[in-house]
C-alpha cells in the first residue's frame, strides 16, 4: 500500500521551513506524495489575524508548482465552520486518497498539542504522525506527549529529525510589516505574490 503525507497547517505563509521538512519526509518515509492542507478557518488561531484563505492557498500553490510529488489541497478552505484535521483525514480517505496509508506531518511545537484537537483519538484511526523537529523545540517536550495520548496513540507518533530552519511565518510577518526583506526564507513566487498583493504590511487592508 502506497503511503500520502498530508501536512496542515495556516501556511500564513508557506516557508521553506514547511517545504524543507516536507521534503525529507517525503524522501525517508518514501511517500507517494505530501498533499498541503492550508487551514480554513484555523481553530486555535484568532481569525482578524489571518489571512484569506484564498491568499493562503495561492501561496501554497506557487511554493509548490515545481514539484512533481507536492500537492495542495482545498478541501478545508472549502469547507464551512472551523478547519478540524478529523474532517480533513476523512475526506482525504473518502477521495483521493482511497486505499492509501496517511501520514499526518506536523512540526514539534504542533504535535505536543494534538491531545487537544477535536476528537484526537479518531485521528489515529485514520493516520499515524510524523513529528519533525523544529528548532526551539526538544525531545524531551515531545517525550512528555506519551503521558497524554497514552502509549498506544503515542506509538503512532514518528519523530523524525530534519534539517533545523529557525523560519516561522509569524516572524516572515513581522518583517514585511516592519520593512525588513524576507528573500530566501520563501520561495520567490511567494515573495512576489506577498509584495503584489500587499500581504502583511501595516497598510494592507485585507487581512481578515
Ligand atoms: P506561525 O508562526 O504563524 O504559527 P508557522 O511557521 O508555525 O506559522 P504553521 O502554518 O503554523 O507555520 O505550521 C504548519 C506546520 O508546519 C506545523 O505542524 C508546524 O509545526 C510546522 N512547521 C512550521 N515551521 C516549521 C519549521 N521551520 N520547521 C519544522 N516544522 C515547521
Ligand atoms: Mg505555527
Amino acid at each position: 500500500m502506497t503511503a500520502i503525507g498530508v501536512m496542515g497547517g495556516t501556511f500564513d505563509p508557506i516557508h521553506f521551513g514547511h517545504l524543507r521538512a516536507a521534503e525529507e519526509v517525503l524522501q525517508g518515509f518514501g511517500l507517494e506524495r505530501v498533499i498541503f492542507v492550508p487551514a480554513g478557518m484555523p481553530p486555535h488561531k484568532p481569525l482578524s489575524e489571518v489571512t484569506s484563505p484564498e491568499h493562503r492557498y495561492m501561496m501554497a500553490k506557487l511554493a509548490t508548482a515545481d514539484h512533481p510529488r507536492f500537492d495542495v489541497s482545498p478541501v478545508e478552505i472549502q469547507r464551512e465552520g472551523p478547519s478540524y484535521t478529523l474532517d480533513t483525514l476523512r475526506e482525504l480517505k473518502q477521495t483521493i486518497c482511497k486505499d492509501k496509508k496517511l501520514y499526518f506531518i506536523t512540526g514539534f511545537d504542533a504535535i505536543l498539542e494534538v491531545h487537544t484537537w477535536n476528537g484526537y483519538k479518531q485521528l489515529f484511526d485514520l493516520a499515524d504522525f510524523i513529528a519533525v523537529t523544529r528548532p526551539g523545540y526538544s525531545v524531551e517536550a515531545f517525550l512528555t506527549l506519551e503521558k497524554f495520548l497514552g502509549p498506544e496513540c503515542f506509538s503512532k507518533v514518528h519523530p523524525f529529525p530534519v534539517t533545523l530552519l529557525a523560519i516561522a511565518s509569524r516572524e516572515i510577518r513581522r518583517r514585511v510589516r516592519e520593512g525588513e526583506s524576507i528573500r530566501y526564507l520563501v520561495p520567490e513566487p511567494v515573495r512576489l505574490y506577498i509584495e503584489k498583493h500587499g500581504l502583511y504590511s501595516a497598510t494592507a487592508g485585507d487581512m481578515g
